[in-house]
């Protein structure tokens, strides 16, 4: 990444630059290919759809799902509320207990919350200091009413990769003693085209992934819906059309669709390599950034993606840092989402970090442009930045550490 005049690109975990292949995969479904794939009397319309279903398949066949499994949305946010409030509201009868975890994305904690509005019961679990999900602390949160329990894949602001395949296993594993398999749901929005992930092998009934995470265009997603052993039902939000087999109604969007499938075909053909890659330039930014007395790394470093760093500088601001550095490196002090709000971020306090060391943190997301110069401009920059920002108030160190 960058442009001159452009600061480097440390923020992948917000969003990822379109790659080229997918801008050209997507050109033609823009300009003459522009047919409505619902369109079932012309060849406008089997043009589109059979582009839908080309890339249907190949999205499917990456997460060992079938073609039929997947519910195109508008990203991983719709795709966790049609999950969320979908199960809900069509397992009333069997109960009314969902169960979810304090570090989530507030796509997956907003609907469980709104639902707890409701009239639903609503558990979030803690984490342990690390971010990682006890599995005992689940075990004695399921219930004989508990429909539900949704734990994200890989947490976007602290990397942090939850043990699905153990939550998928334990759930199975309780079904006899609470009398039934609760559903389970992964947010795998940062977790796709980075860590293997096949839906029978983690047990996941429910799946939301997103493009613009892996280099695709923002947009469009999909929600993953086990159709076999057990068979999920869903409660559409979205009435209409009937497209997506009822499941959700809107005109798909051939384009974004055609370009999700080339995003993912990409990041699954160079995974292995990019991940060692990323995760080299990753542990040499954490060298750099240890230089300095009073940080804290946030979250386990295994398991956790190879792209994401996220630490703490005591002391230090970190609206005081974002500007000293802005210049250099484009960063956050979390979630894109949180940082519009002025509250600390949910995931670290979640941790255990005070509100002060919440606020003095910086979240970096490497990517498929992130160069090893890169990596010791970014590392220098924020090193010298906090250094002088504690040399201009050195009474916050020993207050707020
Ligand atoms: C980005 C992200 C989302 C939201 O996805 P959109 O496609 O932008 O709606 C949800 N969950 C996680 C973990 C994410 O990283």
């Amino acid at each position: 990444m960058g442009h001159a005049s452009q600061p480097i690109y440390c923020d992948h975990q917000a969003t990822t630059p379109l790659a080229p292949e997918v801008l050209e995969a997507m050109l033609p479904y823009f300009g003459e290919q522009f047919g409505n794939p619902s369109s079932q009397t012309h060849v406008y319309g089997w043009t589109a759809a059979a582009a839908v279903e080309t890339a249907r398949e190949a999205i499917a066949t990456a997460i060992n799902a079938e073609p039929t499994e997947l519910v195109f949305t508008s990203g991983a946010t719709e795709a966790n509320n049609l999950a969320i409030k979908g199960v809900a509201e069509a397992y009333l009868q069997q109960g009314r207990h969902l169960v979810t975890v304090a570090s989530e994305h507030r796509a997956a904690l907003d609907p469980v919350q709104y639902l707890g509005q409701l009239g639903f019961e609503v558990t979030i679990l803690p984490v342990q200091p690390n971010g990682l999900l006890n599995l005992e602390t689940l075990a004695e949160s399921l219930r004989s009413d508990t429909i539900l329990v949704s734990v994200m894949a890989a947490n976007n602001e602290i990397g942090v990769l939850q043990p699905i395949a153990d939550i998928g296993q334990l759930l199975r594993d309780k079904a006899s003693a609470i009398g039934h398999k609760p559903l389970f749901h992964t947010d795998a929005a940062q977790a796709l085209g980075k860590i293997p992930l096949d839906v029978e092998a983690l047990g996941v009934d429910l799946m939301s992934i997103t493009a613009h995470k892996i280099y695709g265009p923002k947009g469009v997603g999909a929600l993953y819906v086990r159709r076999r052993d057990p068979r999920v039902k869903l409660a559409p939000q979205l009435h209409g059309g009937g497209q997506e087999r009822d499941r959700r109604s809107g005109t798909l969007n051939p384009p974004l669709i055609v370009g999700f499938a080339k995003a993912v075909e990409l990041a699954l053909a160079q995974m292995a390599a990019e991940q060692e890659r990323l995760r080299q330039l990753r542990d040499r930014l954490w060298e750099i950034l240890s230089t300095l007395d009073n940080i804290t790394l946030n979250g386990a470093l295994e398991p956790r993606l190879a792209d994401n760093l996220n630490a703490s500088f005591a002391g230090v601001n970190s609206s005081a840092l974002l500007l000293g550095v802005r210049e250099v490196v484009a960063l956050s002090s979390g979630s894109a989402c949180s940082s519009a709000r002025s509250a600390p971020s949910h995931v670290l306090t979640a941790l255990g970090r005070s509100p002060e060391l919440a606020r003095a943190s910086l979240r970096f997301g490497l990517g498929r442009g992130t160069t090893p110069a890169e990596i010791e401009q970014i590392g220098n920059c924020v090193v010298d930045t906090v250094r002088s920002l504690r040399q201009a108030n050195p009474t916050a160190l020993s207050s707020k550490a």
